[in-house]
């Protein structure tokens, strides 16, 4: 049995997280935390007591409840004080959570290494996201003019979403420098292109009623390619989240993507 904290276990994603290491015959819930404290997590999320009770500082449930792992799904302005305090203390991230900057990711990395403390992130846990990055990747070889749509929940924090950003830089690594669109093109409206990375322009959709979607759109003569997945809920996520609390301590360093724990 691994034994798993869950921190920001009261949030949307963190209560799915909390029910599936539950259920999980081969994961073991000895922590959650979040900003308010005191309930039952396994009430919380309709399972029943647990005795875990959701506590509001992650050091002392750390010091407590000695988890080998911390599942993070929390806010892109706390997830990395809250990996660096985990991994000094040996206890292997696996993080969720989107908006981690890429000098946060190097120094986690450093981080990881020095306190032989492996971390694990994914910019999406749903196994059909991650077929969707790989079969995208794929395509750009053949059809390298190409934009990203996402569309997400009115409450998502950053944009563009982890995923979009993850799937241009699969992109990137098979594509030559492009710029989309016309040379030319002018903006009536500021942003009216979306955001820019590596020349690919990723659009991004916020309202209520999606859960986590993304077409990847590819353009040729006469022809478009579109690859579309949807999470339906937030259950689509579980199995990979689950996957990786598993993989998390046989890996070394810092370790980016499902794609690299799936067999
Ligand atoms: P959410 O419902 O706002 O949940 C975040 C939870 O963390 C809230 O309960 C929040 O409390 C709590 N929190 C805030 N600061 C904390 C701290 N210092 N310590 C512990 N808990 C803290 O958000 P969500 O929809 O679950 O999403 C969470 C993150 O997961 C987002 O970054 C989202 O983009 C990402 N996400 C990733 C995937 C993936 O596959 N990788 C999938 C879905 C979502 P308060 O509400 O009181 O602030």
């Amino acid at each position: 049995m691994i034994k798993v904290l869950v921190s920001g276990a009261c949030g949307r994603m963190g209560q799915a997280v909390v029910k599936a290491v539950m259920e999980d015959s081969e994961l073991q819930l000895v922590g959650a935390v979040d900003i308010v404290a005191g309930a039952d997590a396994g009430e919380l999320v309709g399972m029943g007591k647990s005795g875990v009770i959701v506590a509001d500082d992650l050091a002392k449930a750390i010091d407590e409840t000695k988890p080998e792992v911390m599942v993070d799904f929390t806010r892109p302005d706390v997830v990395y004080g809250n990996a660096v305090l985990a991994v000094k203390k040996g206890v292997s991230p696996v993080i969720g959570t989107t908006g981690l900057s890429d000098e946060a990711k190097a120094e986690l990395e450093a981080l990881a290494k020095e306190h032989n403390t492996p971390v694990f992130i994914a910019p999406n846990f749903a196994i059909g996201a991650v077929l969707m990055m790989l079969m995208a990747k794929q395509a750009a070889k053949y059809m390298p003019e190409v934009e990203i749509i996402e569309l997400h929940h009115d409450k998502k924090l950053d944009a563009p979403s982890g995923t979009a950003l993850q799937t241009a830089a699969m992109i990137s690594e098979v594509r030559a420098k492009h710029q989309q669109g016309n040379p030319e093109e002018t903006e009536k409206v500021a942003g009216a292109r979306g955001a820019n990375v590596d020349g690919m322009h990723i659009h991004s959709v916020r309202l209520p009623g999606y859960v986590a979607h993304q077409e990847v759109i590819f353009g040729g003569l006469g022809q478009t390619l579109t690859i579309r997945h949807d999470s339906l809920n937030r259950e689509s996520f579980m199995p990979g989240v689950c996957l990786a609390c598993k993989k998390v301590r046989g890996l070394s360093g810092l370790v980016v993507g499902l794609d690299k724990v799936m067999d």
